[in-house]
């Protein structure tokens, strides 16, 4: 399929429960040009959660023949469940003039940096410790130590990719990240690139893994 772009594509990957998909949420319940790339998962849904709205839930043998089909653009096997993104509907989406939010992990990213003719915006996103992370993730998974447990276990790996996103922002107070990854996004949408300090956020990084 071509790729005929005239909306562009931003990515918000982080630690799992740092705040992306709430961010990504957020961004596009307040900005009508913006859609959420809905991924395909294996994973079993949370109480709160919608087929079609959140993800596609899928079973394996559905999973794989979308593999097959070559239906996506990127996909990934993450704590045990394979995550995709198919390529269709964001093709849809960047023809219509939308701008496409993804909620994916580095792996998926990565895979989106190599396609050619994409313009790819991407955002890391760090939680302000690890005290808070857990509690975030408590809180989203009541009484479920061990699933808690696994997923803090995986911090340092994803934490490691920061270097590899255009962006990093600390999701501490939801309104102020929210406000800079805005302002970020509405910038890059008129090809104005901004710097960070690289340095300064390696320090933060570093604080955040001892
Ligand atoms: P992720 O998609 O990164 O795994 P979520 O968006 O599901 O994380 O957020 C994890 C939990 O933390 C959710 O219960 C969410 O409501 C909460 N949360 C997100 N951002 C903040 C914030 N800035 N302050 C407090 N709680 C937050
Ligand atoms: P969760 O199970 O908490 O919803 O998501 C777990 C991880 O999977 C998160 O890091 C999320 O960003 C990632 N993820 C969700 N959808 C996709 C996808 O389509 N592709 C990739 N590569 N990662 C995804």
């Amino acid at each position: 399929m071509g790729i005929e772009q005239k909306g562009m594509m931003f990515v918000l990957s982080s630690p799992s429960g740092t705040g992306k998909t709430t961010l990504v949420k957020k961004i596009a319940q307040s900005n009508k040009n913006f859609s959420i790339s809905i991924s395909h998962t294996t994973r079993k849904p949370r109480p709160n959660e919608i087929n079609g709205k959140d993800y596609y839930f899928a079973s394996i043998s559905e999973f794989k023949d979308l593999i097959k089909k070559n239906e996506f653009f990127e996909y990934a096997n993450i704590f045990d469940n394979c995550y995709g993104t198919l390529k269709k509907p964001v093709l849809e989406k960047l023809s219509q003039g939308k701008d496409v939010l993804f909620d994916i992990d580095w792996q998926g990213t990565k895979q989106l940096n190599k396609i050619e003719n994409l313009s790819l915006v991407t955002f890391f996103i760090l939680p302000p410790n690890r005290k808070t992370l857990k509690e975030r993730l408590l809180n989203r998974h009541e009484n479920q130590e061990e699933l808690v447990k696994k997923r803090m276990n995986k911090f340092k790996e994803e934490i490691s990719h920061w270097n590899e996103y255009n962006y990093i922002v600390v999701n501490d107070d939801l309104e102020k990240c929210y406000n800079e990854i805005l302002s970020i996004i509405m910038l890059e949408k008129k090809g104005q690139n901004q710097k960070q300090d690289m340095s300064k956020i390696k320090k933060m990084v570093d604080e955040l893994l001892k």
